[in-house]
């Protein structure tokens, strides 16, 4: 597996992979060629890019990179592609290419080229799955992830300013009013709430109903900053940035646990986050938004768990307990911007991930659970790969399909 530097990355939201992992391959790209001069860089988008790229930012975030060069977009929507997020750069000079370099965006941001080797990220981990994990652990008498941490130390600054970030995050979107209005259509105006859910919370006298709208005001938050541009961290991508900043912040501010220890769950959020990449994947384009938010939700419970002291096996049933619930969860973001159905999603994401730490919690001790955290993600890399392409972020199928001709305003 790879470096949870891999996994955790600071950027702009608001896609990790269409957003992101497009500027670092702009950037990569810009480095190959900055003594070949040439007089026009064309960038085709392939697959999910092409579709959504646009809501997604990917052409603004990409003329950021070359502002000042001729930059000339193309769109290639033929199926015969090697992965549903595929880019590649040419520089001309004329009619004579100078240089060439494709691209894949496999997810949160990661960025992988046959043609450009500098971008592809290394291998850190020994393990796949996390059977191997807790086998290992075992032989080694160890039953804390973080304690056992390896390579913890390699990432503990890293997740720290992760952390950090996160945070910053939070306040910013708890703190902003107005419009979300993102579509060149105007058709997808809608207001930021995440300010009004807080304050909302804060006069709430159920204890259960506060915490709950809490911790959906934090994922609120963060997904509308992401859904506007703003700085977020992948977790495990852009889209479900929410998530598990929603658990941690609760925690944080709600509960007085410390940064130290918050820091220790983001590790352990990322060990089970790692592993779907690794098995499965965290790319709506590839897997449906099961592998997004399902991902970050699984994330976020086995992190909710890890803090309040539970078990290894009771951190394993919340993270696969989320992610169960969330198979065959479809993409289908309105217009291709990341607003609908995904800010909303990023909410309910992080209740229940709640949820499933709960259970683990309260239920996982009277009984076994039957499903593995490795079997889920098996049963997620299925569905995801059985599900049709309409129905992974190409703007197409389900609520995309159902919203794509109806008038929600103007703004
Ligand atoms: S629907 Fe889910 S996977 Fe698709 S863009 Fe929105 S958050 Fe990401």
């Amino acid at each position: 597996m790879q470096s949870l530097r891999e996994l955790f990355r600071i950027g702009p939201g608001p896609s990790s992979s269409h957003t992101i992992a497009p500027t670092l391959a702009a950037e990569s790209f810009k480095r190959r060629i900055a003594d070949k001069g040439g007089d026009r860089i064309e960038v085709t988008l392939y697959g999910s890019l092409a579709l959504t790229g646009q809501g997604h930012g990917t052409e603004s975030a990409i003329r950021g990179v070359f502002a000042g060069n001729n930059i000339i977009f193309k769109r290639d929507l033929s199926s015969n592609i090697p992965h549903a997020n595929y880019l590649c750069f040419s520089l001309y000079s004329g009619d004579k290419l100078l240089d060439q370099a494709h691209y894949t965006s496999v997810g949160g941001g990661e960025l992988r080229s046959e043609e450009d080797p500098t971008v592809n990220a290394k291998e850190v981990y020994p393990f796949h799955t996390f059977e191997e994990i807790k086998t290992f652990m075992k032989e080694h008498g160890e039953k804390d992830l973080v304690a056992f941490g390896l390579r913890f130390e390699d990432v503990r600054e890293h997740l720290s300013r992760c952390l950090d970030t996160m945070f910053a995050t939070v306040e910013r979107g708890l703190n902003k009013e107005g419009a979300i209005c993102v579509c060149a259509n105007e058709r997808l105006r809608t207001e930021r709430v995440a300010k009004k859910m807080f304050e909302k919370a804060q006069s709430l006298e159920d204890s259960d109903a506060k915490t709950e709208m809490l911790i959906s005001a934090y994922a609120y938050a963060v997904a509308e900053e992401n859904a506007t541009g703003g700085e977020i961290v992948t977790a495990p991508t852009g889209g479900s940035a929410g998530v598990l900043p929603a658990a941690l912040y609760f925690l944080y501010k709600n509960k007085g646990i410390n940064k130290e220890i918050l820091v220790g769950s983001l590790y352990v959020a990322g060990v089970f986050g790692n592993i779907i990449k690794q098995n499965a994947t965290i790319a709506g384009s590839v897997g449906g938004c099961q592998a997004e938010i399902g991902a970050a939700s699984a994330m976020a419970a086995a992190a909710l768990a890890y803090v309040d002291g539970l078990s290894l096996y009771q951190q394993e049933y919340a993270a696969e307990c989320a992610l169960e619930h969330f198979l065959g969860l479809t993409c289908d973001p309105v217009d291709g911007y990341v607003v609908v159905p995904c800010i909303e999603r990023n909410g309910i994401g992080a209740l229940r991930a709640y949820n499933a730490f709960l259970y683990a919690k309260h239920i996982a001790p009277l009984r076994k659970n039957l499903v593995s955290f490795d079997n889920v993600v098996s049963a997620m890399k299925m569905t995801g790969d059985s599900l049709p392409t309409a129905y992974k972020e190409t703007a197409i199928g389900g609520l995309a399909d159902v919203l794509k001709d109806t008038n929600r305003g103007t703004c």
